[in-house]
């Protein structure tokens, strides 16, 4: 989709931890704790109540993707969480859906 960050980072970005045809996992610019990362489905959209079942077929593919780095290629040791942000109130930003990878430490539990 044109003007879409995320889409454009598809197809160019510098420092991809992980890529394939489904997705691909980068660094979060702003990171929420001391791992964070973002993991993008190629395919645009913004709410997961737009998947198409192939989106729906490939998002269960990723999250097990997910699960299989988690040790040994995103460090994840200990544990992590997996966030999806929809909407105003969660605070969604970016209007191409993502899935927050974060870990690194103990964490809270306090969106609030
Ligand atoms: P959300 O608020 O759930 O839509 O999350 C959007 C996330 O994208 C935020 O955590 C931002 O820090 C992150 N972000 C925005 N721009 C970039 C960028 N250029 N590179 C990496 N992460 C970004
Ligand atoms: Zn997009």
């Amino acid at each position: 989709m044109e003007d879409c960050l995320f889409c454009k980072f598809a197809k160019e970005h510098n420092a991809k931890v992980y890529d394939d045809d489904l997705f691909y996992i980068i660094k979060d610019i702003n990171p929420q704790a001391p791992l964070h990362y973002l993991a993008i489905p190629k395919h645009h959209f913004k709410y997961l109540t737009e998947m198409t079942s192939i989106d729906t077929e490939n998002l269960g593919k990723i999250f097990a993707k997910i699960s299989e780095m988690s040790i040994n290629v995103l460090h994840l040791d200990g544990g992590y969480r997996l966030v999806i942000n929809q909407g105003d109130n969660a605070g969604q930003t970016m209007p191409h859906l993502h899935i927050h990878i974060l870990g690194g430490k103990e964490m809270g539990w306090s969106p609030a």
